[in-house]
């Protein structure tokens, strides 16, 4: 299986860092609170990253392949 990526919507993300409680193994917060996406997501981290996509509040999470 391919690894794939997270993408910020960033006219939506509202910097609340949710998804790095939820995935903290691929996304850091810069000095604002948004997030940074530091690495790719391999298969083990997919139901993680599917979960972040789910909770991110205003929608602003995609997985990509
Ligand atoms: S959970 Fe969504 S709104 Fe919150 S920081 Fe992450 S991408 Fe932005």
């Amino acid at each position: 299986m391919k690894t794939q990526r997270l993408r910020v919507d960033w006219p939506s993300c509202q910097a609340r860092g949710l998804c790095y409680e939820l995935l903290p193994e691929v996304i850091e917060l810069d000095d604002w609170g948004f997030p940074v996406v530091t690495g790719e997501v391999t298969p083990e981290l997919v139901s993680a990253a599917r979960s972040a996509v789910q909770g991110c509040p205003r929608m602003a999470l995609r997985l990509v392949k």
